[in-house]
């Protein structure tokens, strides 16, 4: 039996070793140290031969001129995993550039033909981006934040902007997702959860302890651990609060998983993420969480800390856009209830590019928004010079801009909310 927990042991120390491997390429493909990332997506590779080390390595290769060498790469990802549409999308751009548009189109039509949503992916990824911005960006310019103000008038108003900016924080930050209807894909997966980032603070497990001595169930039974020293560089993977200190070994601990299996059907639905890509921890032999009970997290309140940390950082396409629509009041949980997952996941796309198009990035709201920004920055301008008077009168201009573009806004909304409801009966 010891020898067995050793053996389980070392492999999942290589799991980590391999992910460390493939976290930093990645790091460092974004950082622009591409010869470094190519030597880290190898390692990772050397010690599994995944379709997503073979992904990023495509990317490194490419972004680093070696368009060639990115195909191959991207090739092989498609071999060990051909039913991901963006390795074909991608490897598609890349013959494009490689002067080969015949079999650049090949690929293009096998990722549409994988998800049609390959044909409109450009629109989507923009959608993404502006929706992001609007409910994620900086709610003031960066040089007008923190700004000390002399006008009283000013302060008001920016003490308003960065109020709006924390309801929206609040909103978004560890939001339940409304996707009743979800058997929480985002609760399953393939290999041990603490691989995937999955892992408990000290406070969430004091307070697990208490309520689990409360019912009189022993913590192994719900939580397993991981001695850290097994794995070369494991501490650089987790917040260094998860890491406690167990019999005397630096230690991650981490929910256990069920016995059952995500299977075939289920896993035909599984939703993107937001930068729709395809989620490669969930697979049909995915198994959930040990506290995932009728489609929720149980321990989601335990302590009244919501949720862990990593469960809470983490939102699909689907769940990002339904917790947006909920945000504005376009939810109507009556016609969400007769859909199906597939649905809703179809749903979500033609919702986000709606409000992408007709509200966030439409050319009112672009030119609205660079108006009052504009107005914004003039009166800190004159707050600055201390022109108190001409400060005055653009706050007073600001504050019939600002309240045009918020009847603006509710007007682009309602009209999109009508396109969205339009989507449920469809
Ligand atoms: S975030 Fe996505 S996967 Fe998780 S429950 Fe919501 S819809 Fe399902
Ligand atoms: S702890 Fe809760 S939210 Fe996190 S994976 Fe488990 S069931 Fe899901």
């Amino acid at each position: 039996m010891k020898g067995k927990k050793t053996m389980t042991h070392a492999s999942q120390a290589d799991e980590l070793r391999e992910k460390y491997y493939h976290s930093m390429g990645a790091a460092l493909t974004e950082e622009g140290n591409l010869e470094e990332a190519v030597v880290f997506f190898q390692k990772a590779i050397d010690i599994h031969d995944t379709p997503y080390a073979w992904y990023g390595l495509a990317q490194a290769l490419s972004d680093a001129g070696d368009v060639a060498g990115a195909v191959g790469a991207m090739t092989r990802a498609i071999k060990l995993a051909p039913g991901v549409p963006e390795y074909y999308h991608e490897r598609g751009i890349l013959l494009g550039s490689l002067g080969r548009p015949d079999l650049a189109d090949d690929d293009i039509r096998m990722a549409v033909s994988i998800d049609s949503n390959y044909e409109r992916i450009d629109t989507i990824k923009q959608a993404v981006r502006i929706i992001s911005e609007a409910f994620g960006g900086p709610v003031l310019p960066g040089d007008v934040k923190g700004t000390e103000v002399r006008s009283k008038e000013l302060g008001r108003l920016l003490d308003e902007i960065e109020a709006r900016g924390r309801q929206m924080d609040a909103v978004f930050h560890k939001p339940s997702c409304p996707v009743v209807q979800c058997p929480a894909y985002c609760c399953h997966f393939t290999g041990k959860l603490f691989l995937h980032g999955v892992t408990v603070g000290p406070w969430k497990l004091q307070s697990l302890r208490k309520s689990l001595n409360e019912e009189g169930v022993p913590e192994e039974d719900l939580l397993e651990t991981f001695p850290l020293a097994q794995a070369q560089h494991g501490e650089r993977l987790f917040s260094p609060q998860d890491i406690m200190r167990r019999g005397g070994v630096a230690s991650v601990t981490f929910p256990r998983q069920k016995d059952s299996r995500l299977g075939g059907e289920l896993a035909r639905d599984v939703p993107k993420g937001q930068d729709y890509r395809t989620l490669m921890w969930i697979s049909e032999n995915a198994k959930p969480c040990i506290f995932l009970a009728d489609g929720r997290c149980s321990i989601y309140d335990v302590g009244g800390d919501p949720s862990l940390d990593s469960c809470a950082s983490f939102l699909c396409m689907t769940g990002f856009v339904f917790v947006t629509l909920k945000y504005l009041g376009l939810l109507n949980d009556g016609a969400m209830s007769s859909k199906t997952m597939a649905e809703l996941n179809g749903i979500a796309i033609d919702a986000l590019i709606i409000l992408a198009s007709d509200v966030y990035g439409s050319e009112e709201t672009v030119a609205s928004n660079k108006e009052i920004t504009q107005e914004l920055k003039t009166a800190i301008e004159l707050d600055r010079s201390n022109h108190e008077a001409l400060c005055g009168a653009v706050i007073e201009r600001y504050d019939i801009l600002r309240a045009r573009h918020d009847s603006l806004a509710d007007r682009l909304i309602g009209a999109a909310g009508r396109k969205i409801a339009r989507l449920f009966k469809g």
